[in-house]
């Protein structure tokens, strides 16, 4: 796929499922919210295959005491539940850029669409192997701000 054919790819998937996207990462940001409550830093993921959502959850870093309790692993996690061919028919909505660890994950189980909320200044956004798609900005403001002042409260 040339940049300019997954260019055109991102913006057709936009428009027609962007309302779609924006609703479920709605849903997403709701849950990040709660996990401030926590003192987990507020990003939460939900992973639907076509028109079911499989899981979704928050950070559990803090709460589980474990660095990779990152809201997307936790959702990767549950894939195994399904078969593995179904994995390019999933989208994984998060409200943060996934940081690189997680990218690495996401990018070998080759989902069909990656949507993001806030993007991460320090994480550079990849073009990931065909045919996972990325959507980065869905409901960009809400999700940073939540991020923002989470981590304002800490200062
Ligand atoms: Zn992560």
């Amino acid at each position: 796929m040339s940049d300019l054919e997954y260019a055109s790819a991102t913006l057709e998937e936009w428009l027609r499922n962007g309302d779609m996207h924006t609703q479920r990462m709605q849903r997403v940001y709701t849950l990040a919210k709660e996990a401030k409550e926590y003192g987990e830093v507020p990003v939460a993921a939900s992973l639907w295959h076509q028109d079911t959502l499989v899981v979704e959850h928050a950070n559990r870093v803090e709460r589980d005491n474990n660095p990779l309790a990152h809201a997307e692993l936790l959702c990767a996690q549950k894939a195994h539940n399904m078969e593995r061919r179904y994995w390019s028919e999933c989208t994984l909505y998060v409200t943060l850029q996934p940081c690189t660890m997680c990218s690495a994950v996401l990018q070998r189980m080759r989902l069909h669409t990656l949507c993001f909320g806030a993007f991460d200044k320090e994480v550079p956004v990849g073009k990931p192997p065909y045919p996972t798609l990325i959507l980065g900005g869905v409901l960009e403001e809400p999700c940073a701000a939540l991020l923002q002042e989470f981590f304002s409260g800490l200062r």
